[in-house]
Order: C-alpha cells, then structure tokens, then sequence
C-alpha cells in the first residue's frame, strides 16, 4: 500500500475544496505541497448547478463548464490549473480512516495520506428514506441528489421514463428547483411535504404562498401535511407508486427525495470537539485539534454578527470559510494577523424564472411588502425580519443586483424601524436608502 505525505491535505473535493485551493494558490503554495482527495471522479464544482440548470431539459450545463470558481464570478479551475500549480487532485478516492493522532488518512483501497495540517471540506450526505426503514424505499428510481453521479442517475432515469409521473418528496429548496426541472421536462409533478407551506425554515406563510401559487399556476400539485410512508414497485423493481400517510396512494415512475443533509463528520468522531451537529471551530475554522481545520456544511462556528455559534449549509460560506481557512493557515505560519470570520448569511436560490436571495437572520416579526400575487408577471415582494426594533433580515424575490446589494447592507447595517406601518409602506425603498 502507497503512502504519500503533504504539507496540506484538503479531505473531500466540493465547492469548499476548490475555493481553498484558489486561496492557496493566490497566497503561494510551492508544487507537490497540497493535496485535494475527493470521493467524486472529477474536479470541484459549483455544486447547486446539480439542481438547476445541469438538469434542463435543453441548454443544460455540464463540466468542464461549471468547474469552481465560475459560480461567484471567478475563474474556471479545470483539472489542468491544479497540474500547472502542482496541486495534486487525487479523485475517486474515499478516506475511510483518519488517524489524527498519527495525522495521517487512510484511503479505501489502503494508501495513506499524511499532512502536516489538515483541512476537512467533506460537506454533507443526503438523508435517505431507507435511513428510517420506510417500507419500499429500496425501489428502483427513488432518487436523491448530492453529486454529480446522482444528477446523472436522474438524466437516465428522466429519458427512461419520458412524460412521466414524477413525486418529489420534500418541500425545501431542493424539493422546490427538482419540481421544477421535472416539469420543465415534461414530468407530471406532485410534491408533498408534511409542514403547514413550503420551505418553513425561511419562507413565512406570506412568502410561501407566493411560490405555491406559482408552482399551482405551472401544473405542479402540492400535497400538504402528510408524508410519504411507503412505496411500490413495478415487476422490474422500479417504483410505481407512493403510500401518503393519509391514506392516498400517488403514481410514479419517477421519486425525488430532498429531505434534508447530514454533515459528513464520523471519520472524526471522539477525536474533534463537536457542536450542533458539526465539527467546532473558532472564527480562523481551526478545531480543537491545532493542525485540523473544517469548512463548509462540517463546520460549527462562532457567526460574530449575532454572537452565536452556527453551522451553515450554504454554497456562499462554504466558498468563504474555505478562504478564510487558507488565509488563517499561511498567516499562522507567517506569524501575522487576520479578522476573525465575519459572515452576513446569504441564501438563494433559483427556479423556472424565478430567482431569490436571503440575507441575515429570520427571527422576529416580519413584514412582507410588494405584490406577491402569484398571477403578476416579475412578481417582485419581499420580507424584512425585525428583532429588538432592527431589521436584521431581508428576503427579495426578483431583485435587481442593486436591489440584492441594498437588502444585503440592510441586514448587515441592522437599521432601527420606527414604524412596522412605515417599513411595510416604504417596503424596498427602505432598503435601497440606506
Ligand atoms: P460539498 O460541496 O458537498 O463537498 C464535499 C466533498 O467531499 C464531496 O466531493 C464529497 O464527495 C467529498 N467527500 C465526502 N466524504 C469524503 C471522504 N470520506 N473521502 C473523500 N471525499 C469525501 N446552497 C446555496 O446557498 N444555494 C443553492 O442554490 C444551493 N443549491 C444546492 C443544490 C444541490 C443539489 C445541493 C446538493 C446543494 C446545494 N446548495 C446550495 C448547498 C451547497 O452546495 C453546499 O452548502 C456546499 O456544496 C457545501 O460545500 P462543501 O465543500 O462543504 O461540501
């Protein structure tokens, strides 16, 4: 079995990986120092193009065109920027062991990898419905989306089944943009989750009957509080149909579950400090191991702007922390001095011509302003969070890039609210004048 060694090793190769890479670069990494070791076959990836626009029915996207850093505007990093850079990508590869002690992996097939300093970016595992034992879930085409070899399985199973019935289990964000690609590509849609509206973390019942209404007005059904509890398949094993909890069964040729994520932390278990679910770490993403550090979905870290200890599931922190990650590393090194991590929560996401972003915090009263009648063409509304007499969140569907900008200074400035009648009357003029 082949051991190598490194001075940095990135465990996990997703949007995380790849924007600490860039950082190293940027801040100076010599060849044959760094090394990204990825489970998935191919280089980082801006990952929230899986649900989007990877699956269109045409003009999709697909690598080498998405390759990170295009999602915030950067450059494309193709495997041959990491070769020119001497960053080994050591892909297809799952850690299945990591001795921290020892500092050193274990890859499945028995090579070791050893490091001088650690960066976990393993990011999250979709929660499965065979993971609670529902009866049938083991069916054929019940599918789930976290990488690029789910998103394929999805393609083949989409042209297997043409003009089909699809149900997608699930009312978050991901349940939202996979109803809308499969109705973009011609599926029956029906979606079902058990809350009162869709995507209850964020949306108020306000907000959420806008993009109801919507997807109504598209042709997708919506199936409230109830779950499903059970499947049936066809005689090939496929699914055929979906036992709700209420006693309806649904046709399917095709289910999509988006039930939630789960940070991929066991490789650590007893040997890192935990908290809320991921691994601690302080405003530089070190943990309690001074030569490990943890970025994106894995990482519980101290959100400076509320005072809070947080672990965030978000493309936009997970490029961040990585960088800050890398800058802490080399500045450590150095013996210089950096901020502590300082994030504005930033949230969206995108579905047929729609298109939301969300910053800050969602607690407190809110007020929803602008029409959010589903019927009106553009359709553009809004929420503002108010805690303590300060507007410390802001949600806009349809925003200009100004528009985004002034709620995300919104919720960074925290402005006091005289009056909720005035916010609400004055609705995204409140934002753009601060
Ligand atoms: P990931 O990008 O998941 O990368 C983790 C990597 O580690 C993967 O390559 C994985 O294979 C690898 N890995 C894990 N374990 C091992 C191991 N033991 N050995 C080797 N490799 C390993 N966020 C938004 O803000 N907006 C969106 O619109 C949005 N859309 C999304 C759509 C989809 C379909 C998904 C799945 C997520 C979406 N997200 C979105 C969330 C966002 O993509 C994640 O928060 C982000 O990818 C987290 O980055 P990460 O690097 O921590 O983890």
């Amino acid at each position: 079995m082949a051991e190598k060694s490194f001075k940095y090793v990135i465990v996990g190769g997703g949007v995380a990986a790849g924007y600490a890479a860039r950082e190293f670069a940027r801040q100076g990494v010599k060849p044959g120092e760094l090394a990204i070791i990825s489970k998935e076959a191919v280089a980082p990836y801006e990952r929230p193009a899986l649900s989007k626009a990877y699956l269109f029915p045409e003009g999709f996207a697909r690598l080498p065109g998405f390759h990170v850093c295009v999602g915030s505007g950067g450059e494309r990093l193709l495997p041959e920027w990491y070769r020119e850079n001497g960053i080994e990508l050591i892909l297809g590869t799952e850690i299945v062991k990591a001795d921290l002690a020892g500092k050193a992996l274990i890859s499945a097939a028995g090579d070791a990898f050893k490091y001088q300093t650690l960066i976990i970016a393993t990011g999250s595992s979709v929660i499965r419905l065979t993971d609670f034992g529902v009866q049938g879930a083991d069916a054929g085409n019940i599918l789930y989306l976290r990488d690029i070899d789910d998103a394929d399985k999805l393609i083949n199973a989409i042209k297997a089944k043409k003009n089909g019935k699809c149900v997608i289990v699930g009312g978050g964000y991901i349940g939202l943009e996979l109803s809308a690609v499969m109705k973009m590509n011609n599926f029956d849609v029906t979606m079902v989750y058990p809350e009162p509206w869709c995507m209850p973390r964020l949306f108020t019942a306000g907000l959420a009957a806008f993009y109801e209404g919507y997807y109504a007005n598209k042709g997708i059904n919506i199936i409230k509080g109830t779950v499903a509890t059970g499947f049936t398949a066809d005689a090939t094993g496929d699914v055929k149909e979906v036992k709700l909890k209420d006693g309806r069964v649904l046709e399917s040729d095709i289910v999509v579950v988006g039930v939630g994520g789960r940070p991929l932390i066991t490789l650590f278990k007893g040997q890192l400090e935990e908290e809320k679910g991921g691994i601690k770490t302080d405003g530089f993403f070190k943990t309690s191991n001074p030569d490990v550090y943890a970025v994106g979905d894995v990482a519980t870290f101290p959100l400076k702007l509320y005072n809070e200890i947080r672990r965030v599931e978000h493309v936009d922190h997970a490029r961040k922390s990585a960088e800050q990650a890398v800058k802490a590393i080399k500045a450590s090194e150095e013996g210089k001095f950096i901020e502590e991590y300082d994030y504005l929560p930033y949230f969206y996401s995108r579905s047929f011509d729609l298109s939301w972003q969300f910053y800050g915090d969602n607690v407190g009263e809110t007020i929803l302003f602008g029409d959010n009648n589903p019927v009106v063409p553009k359709a553009k509304f809004g929420t503002y969070w108010i805690k303590d007499g300060k507007v410390v969140g802001a949600f806009l569907e349809n925003g200009t890039p100004e528009e985004n900008k002034a709620i995300a200074k919104v919720a960074r400035v925290q402005p006091p609210v005289e009056s909720l009648e005035q916010l609400k009357a004055e609705g995204l003029a409140f934002a753009s004048k601060i």
